[in-house]
């Protein structure tokens, strides 16, 4: 569903990501681990399109993001196939994102009606069904403010799904959170990959639950994936010193 075929990144003089080879596959739930400024953002950020690379290629769902490199540059996209791309994928962050001047049912009916072109009694029966899964059937016309962060979060999630979209990207998505409300969020992404056939890829430092959800562990470290394997042995054996030292496993 996801790959990077030697992505380089920079930023001015810095190199974020060094020749980058990474790949997601349909279906499979898959954690990011490593240290702050490692590159983990980045990677979300440059398959939301929010950022460009300097060389390499990334594809979602077999197509590039970015037409083919000529000549050493990446020739521009037309406007219609980012849109189109964006769309395969829902993206949560770290800070929840809601428009603030609007109601949570509105928050999350405003892009299948104005991007999908749903009607609006599609769209609220929509956002319906995805409170439900949230677990905030009862809080439809409440606004962001009146809400805890935890269940902004949990609507900033339906919001995204409710876009219908084939992968979910998660950017540290409980750390912006008062401890006693991580569990409710983490409770309902538990559940989307348990139940669902999406793609996930979540970047966290919630090891405990990487270990819970991921068919498998990526960790980053300057811009390299450093390991990746299964929970099972990147949690307990990891084989490099790297990840050891970071899990302080020694
Ligand atoms: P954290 O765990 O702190 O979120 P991260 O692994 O997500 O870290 P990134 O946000 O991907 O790290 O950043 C990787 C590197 O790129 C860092 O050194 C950061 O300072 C740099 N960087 C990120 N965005 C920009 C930007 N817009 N301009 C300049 N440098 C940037
Ligand atoms: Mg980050």
């Amino acid at each position: 569903a996801i790959e990077f075929r030697d992505v380089v990144k920079c930023f001015g003089d810095v190199t974020v990501l060094n020749h980058l080879n990474f790949s997601v596959k349909k279906g499979e739930k898959v954690s990011i681990i490593g240290p702050s400024g490692s590159g983990k953002s980045t990677v979300l950020r440059i398959l939301m399109t929010l950022e460009k690379i300097e060389s390499g290629a990334v594809y979602v769902a077999e197509q590039p993001l970015w037409h083919e490199i000529r000549e050493g540059r990446l020739a521009p996209a037309g406007e219609r196939h980012l849109r189109e791309m964006r769309r395969e994928m829902g993206m949560v962050f770290q800070q929840f994102n809601l428009f603030p001047h609007m109601t949570v049912r509105r928050n999350i009916t405003e892009a299948p009606r104005h991007v999908l072109g749903l009607s609006k009694n599609d769209a609220n029966a929509r956002a319906e069904e995805y409170l439900q899964l949230v677990g905030l059937s009862d809080q439809a016309d409440k606004y962001p403010h009146q809400l805890s962060g935890g269940q902004q979060q949990r609507v900033a999630i339906a919001r995204a799904l409710a876009m219908r979209p084939g992968i979910m990207l998660f950017d540290e998505p409980t750390s912006a959170l008062d401890p006693e409300l991580v569990g409710e969020v983490l409770a309902v992404i538990q559940r989307l990959s348990q139940e669902s056939d999406l793609t996930l890829l979540l970047v966290t430092h919630e090891m405990q639950f990487a270990h819970n959800i991921s068919d498998r562990v990526c960790f980053f470290d300057k811009g390299e994936i450093v390991e990746d394997g299964p929970p099972e042995v990147i949690f307990t054996h990891p084989k490099e010193a790297r990840t050891r030292e970071f899990l302080k496993l020694d």
